[in-house]
């Protein structure tokens, strides 16, 4: 029987772990986190997958739970294999490797299946990812299903389903080194002892929780934004692997980071989860210190724009923006504007209102609202759940879909700064979830999942694809680890 080591404890290393158990190899876990903060990343997340599927039928192989109720008031509609490419194409500039986009999303439906097989269960994704028009909730932005009980759920779900099959998961155990013989990796190191395996998978995470890091890779300013996460993503399962030759690859200067609240605590609290985040920018205005805006807010769904916007307001005077919104679109913000921990300001006017904004110049604020408010054609219907073309032209930057004039009270603001998800750089990592050394060749023994895989995302990142990833590479890193890649 193959023994299997598997570096991590977040949604890639449990896949991995499940997968590898499949084929009979003998796994352990090690889970750098004790206990109480398992789960990494993952834990801290919606559980929002993003998956090809083709109408309610493959809907319902997913959510087996779905009432026929459900399935007559939604419109699921698509998210074919072609739009997955497009967007992962688009959105990363076309610097994706397609050899790793491809497996991603060609495996992410079987995936997801193989997922609910093993008893993970998933849910539409009502709250965050439709709206309902014309007496139909609809769906528009490939983002369609989450894990029930969201990331947290998934980390429970899928520990169980590791523990019920025999994986041997130990917390507060963090791998320090590779072991190598005669270039083939053949075990772990922690702190206190050497552990042999056949083979080991790093699914340990990027470097967002190392400042230093981020300051040296990422740019200058990068130390100072708060992390949405957990703390113990520091890069170690990059460092072992380029200790033991691995090359590197992708984005390394790249990373996923978004609009957070201003006061959040410097890593994530597993009591907020991800609703620090302030994802509801495009039905809104956004201005900075100067009281100016700097963003299209509607450049595009907020899928597609939300994980690169945080680096622009890490560019601004202070690192901070405020969110703006009137009365009319209050109703349709995301749950995360309704919770007790969060910077906000509210008044009757925007005079007050912008006099409120701490640490904004007041009359330019309004000289900005007020010329943005010109600028709404407001000839255009406005239709949130699709881009409905409804712009504010002639005013620098433009805002392309879903402007509204601000002309309603209530009027409020949202103070935030930027919040690092993830990093983009990482291992050089083939489609066997492989890992590649500094001379073409995988490196055997060693297999990698997860966000310390490089050549995916590079500048930004079509939300939810982060999960699927980590279970589409983890289940293959497990199944390889186990009996060699077929
Ligand atoms: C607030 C937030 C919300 C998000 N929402 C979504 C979403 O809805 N959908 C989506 O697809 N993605 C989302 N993401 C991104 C997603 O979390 C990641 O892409 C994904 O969880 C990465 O999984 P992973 O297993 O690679 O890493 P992680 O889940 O971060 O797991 C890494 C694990 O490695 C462990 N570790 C680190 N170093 C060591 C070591 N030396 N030894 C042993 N263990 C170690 C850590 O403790 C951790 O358990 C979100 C991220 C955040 C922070």
């Amino acid at each position: 029987m193959n023994r299997v080591i598997v570096v991590g404890g977040g949604n890639a290393a449990l896949c991995a772990a499940i997968s590898a158990r499949e084929q009979g190899a003998d796994v352990t876990v090690l889970e750098r986190a004790p206990f109480g903060q398992r789960g990494g990343n993952s834990r801290f997340t919606a559980g929002g997958m993003r998956v090809v599927y083709d109408g309610n039928d493959d809907m319902r192989a997913l959510m087996p739970d779905l009432t026929e109720d459900e399935l007559a008031r939604t419109d699921f509609g698509a998210y074919p294999r072609d739009r997955f490419y497009d967007d992962m194409g688009r959105i990363t500039e076309y610097r994706t490797d397609p050899d790793l986009a491809g497996k991603l999303i060609d495996e992410s439906f079987d995936t997801l299946r193989w997922m609910t097989g093993h008893g993970v269960r998933f849910l539409p994704m009502y709250g965050r990812q439709s709206f309902e028009t014309d007496g139909r909730v609809r769906f528009w932005g490939g983002l369609t299903v989450e894990a029930w009980g969201g990331g947290p759920g998934l980390v429970d779900s899928l520990t169980d389903i590791a523990r019920r099959g025999g994986v041997d998961i130990r917390y507060g155990a963090r791998a320090v080194a590779l072991e190598l013989k005669a270039g083939r990796v053949c075990g772990v190191r922690t702190a206190d002892a050497a552990l042999a395996a056949d083979a080991v998978v790093l699914a340990c995470g990027g470097f967002e929780s190392n400042a230093a890091w981020r300051a040296q890779y990422l740019g200058p300013g990068w130390e100072i934004a708060k992390v949405r996460g957990t703390r113990f993503n520091t890069g170690d399962g990059i460092r072992m692997a380029l200790d033991a030759g691995a090359a590197s690859r992708g984005n390394w200067s790249g990373c996923h980071a978004v609009a957070w609240d201003m006061h959040a605590p410097d890593f994530g609290d597993l009591d907020v989860g991800d609703n620090f985040q302030k994802h509801s920018y495009p039905l809104g205005v956004v201005l900075n210190a100067e009281g100016r805006r700097f963003v299209d807010e509607g450049a595009d769904f907020r899928n597609y724009t939300y994980a690169k916007y945080g680096r622009e307001i890490l560019r601004q005077t202070g690192q901070f923006a405020w969110q703006v919104f009137d009365g009319k679109v209050l109703p349709l913000l995301r749950d995360e504007y309704r919770i007790k921990r969060m910077t906000k300001v509210s008044a009757d006017s925007l005079e007050a209102l912008v006099k409120k904004l701490d640490g904004v110049d007041a009359a330019q604020a309004l000289a900005t609202l007020q010329a943005f408010n010109a600028a709404v054609d407001v000839d255009t219907p406005f239709d949130p759940a699709v881009k409905d073309g409804r712009a504010a032209r002639g005013i620098d930057p433009p805002k392309s879909n879903w402007a509204n004039r601000l002309d309603t009270p209530p009027f409020e603001a949202y103070g935030v700064t930027c919040g690092i998800t993830f990093t983009f750089g990482g291992l050089h990592v083939d489609d066997q979830s492989r890992v590649v050394g500094v001379d073409g060749a995988p490196i055997e023994g060693l297999y990698a999942a997860g966000e310390l895989v490089g050549g995916l995302f590079y500048f930004n990142y079509p939300g939810g694809t982060g999960l699927t990833s980590g279970a589409v590479f983890g289940r293959t890193a497990g199944r390889n680890a186990a009996s060699g890649p077929g």
